[in-house]
């Protein structure tokens, strides 16, 4: 489907088909929705208009055909531009913006006085998933913004990853912030784990294998047992303690050291479980090496 001026109503208009751009598309097609889409290089939208979308040639023409628009473009810069464009001003009047382009506080807070200046409302948005699991129902979707917008479209969104949750501006972005220093701390270490095989003359993805296997129950466990002492505040070291830890990261440590493996972010691990000793947590279950960034409140 394709036509010069994208008159007619859909559900939702989405501006950008980059990797995340097109695979949201598919996935709002999938919930049969009605897409209009726009993209800089029009060619990418070729396969998204085999499987139904309908191509709009301007972003002025796919913010006017829908009551909702995603924007998910490289860059604020991008997405500043994408707004600035011809005949976008008028078009956002009684349109609802919901913006996952990553960006900063400032920056969503410009372009949410542009929005609300040309008479529509502003969501931002922050998918917390690759674009393989856009669309799942265990996949998550934070959002700040206008509370009243992101409501009255959250079924819509739904379509994008299965569990929503809306935050105010400050909290949204500290817990992006928290959230994804977790995250990707916890894969950059799996990669320092997994590369230290050549090290040990194991096979890299053989050993990659094993670890996601041997590991996927222990961490879990690990964490939500941490989450709840922390809801309880009970650091008793009835399961193994930060001293008992110390001595097993030691030579953990050492084994690395010996064949020559590189382990920085390991190393960081020990230099947190040392300073926990040191402020006297020794006997105390090994989460309560939390206290060593700051108290508990
Ligand atoms: P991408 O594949 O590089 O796609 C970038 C998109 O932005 C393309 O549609 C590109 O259009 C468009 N674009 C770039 N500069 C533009 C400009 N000046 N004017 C208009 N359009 C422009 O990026 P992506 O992975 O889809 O990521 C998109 C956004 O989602 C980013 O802000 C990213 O941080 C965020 N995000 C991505 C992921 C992820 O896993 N990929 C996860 C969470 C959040 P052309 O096709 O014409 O180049």
């Amino acid at each position: 489907m394709h036509d010069n001026d994208c008159r007619s109503s859909f559900d939702v208009s989405v501006l950008g088909l980059g990797s995340m751009g097109t695979i949201m598309v598919h996935a709002l097609l999938k919930q049969g929705k009605r897409v209009a889409i726009w993209n800089r290089s029009p060619g990418k939208a070729d396969a998204l208009v085999a499987a139904g979308a309908h191509l709009c040639e301007s972003p002025q023409a796919a913010l006017a055909a829908s009551p909702v628009a995603i924007l998910v473009l490289l860059d604020d810069a991008a997405a500043q531009q994408v707004l600035a464009a011809d005949g976008v001003t008028a078009a956002l009047a009684g349109r609802t913006i919901v913006n996952f382009t990553t960006n900063s506080e400032e920056q969503s807070a410009a372009q949410q006085a542009l929005v609300n200046r040309a008479g529509g409302r502003y969501v931002k948005g922050m998918i917390i998933a690759y674009p393989r699991n856009v669309g799942r129902a265990e996949s998550y979707c934070l959002y700040t913004g206008e509370q009243d917008a992101f409501e009255q479209h959250q079924p819509l969104l739904q379509a994008l990853a299965g569990q929503t949750l809306f935050l105010p501006w400050g909290e949204a972005l500290a817990f992006a912030a928290m959230l994804h220093a977790h995250m990707f701390t916890a894969m950059v270490t799996f990669y320092e784990s997994v590369g230290a095989s050549r090290h040990f003359g194991m096979s890299l993805p053989k050993t990659a294998r094993l670890l996601v296997d041997a590991s996927r129950f222990f961490v879990a466990d690990a964490l939500e047992d941490a989450a709840r002492r922390f809801e309880t505040e009970d650091f008793t070291g009835d399961q193994a303690t930060i001293d008992v830890h110390a001595y097993a990261f030691e030579e953990i440590a050492y084994a690395m050291k010996a064949v020559g493996a590189s382990s920085p972010v390991f190393d960081a691990a020990c230099q947190v479980i040392q300073r926990a000793q040191a402020m006297g947590f020794g006997e105390q279950d090994i989460s309560a090496a939390s206290r060593v960034f700051g108290p508990a409140s």
